[in-house]
């Protein structure tokens, strides 16, 4: 079965000192998304020094606050790891506006700066490695989502759980806990009769 856990950088209850504390599962089914974004950072600080406006050092700034912004969505998603409609919505809408960021940039990169000169093999160049990590990124967040939901199924199966105050039998909640006082042995009432 698929748990949240899988989804998560660090193995919980394993010390730091330990390289069983790395998730490495994690980070191989990361390493793509992590590759597309740097990839797609090389087109976007190639654009800012094709205009001759700025300098290395801007270009490299402008590159890895791209590459910085994509690694932080992931890094925060998996963090969080939670099924609420409202961080979902900001999740996509980041993601594609990274995506669709770097696909316009790199295209112009390799267009020549020029939205005139775009062709089919500028566009190849450009774009496809955008949508592809985005694609990538839309599977990976829907297998995570459903493994989240399974995990919050069960806590809320676990949580309702109420155990027979004369027993302490397990019973799935309070109300299967009523049910159970007929036929428990050790509630007064069916005592007094055992008794009698
Ligand atoms: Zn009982």
């Amino acid at each position: 079965m698929i748990t949240a856990a899988q989804f998560r950088p660090l193995v919980p209850n394993v010390p730091w000192s330990s390289f069983k504390k790395i998730n490495y599962g994690w980070a191989l089914k990361r390493l793509p998304m992590v590759a597309l974004a740097l990839l797609s950072s090389w087109g976007v600080g190639g654009f800012i020094l094709q205009s001759n406006k700025a300098p290395v050092f801007v270009a490299i700034i402008g590159s890895s606050a791209f590459d910085l912004v994509f690694l932080g969505v992931i890094a925060l998603a998996d963090q969080q790891l939670t099924s609420r409609k409202s961080t979902h919505k900001l999740y996509w809408v980041l993601n594609i506006g990274a995506a669709t960021l770097a696909a316009l940039l790199n295209t112009l990169y390799y267009s020549g700066g020029s939205y005139g000169n775009i062709t089919a093999e500028s566009v190849t160049h450009g774009a496809l490695f955008a949508v592809f990590g985005l694609l990538y990124s839309l599977y990976y967040h829907s297998v995570m989502t459903i493994a989240i939901e399974q995990d919050e199924l069960e806590s809320e199966r676990l949580n309702a759980i109420v155990d027979c105050r004369y027993c302490k039998t397990p019973c799935k909640n309070q109300a299967a806990e009523y049910g159970h006082f007929k036929t428990c042995v050790m509630h007064p009432k069916n005592r007094s009769i055992s008794n009698e």
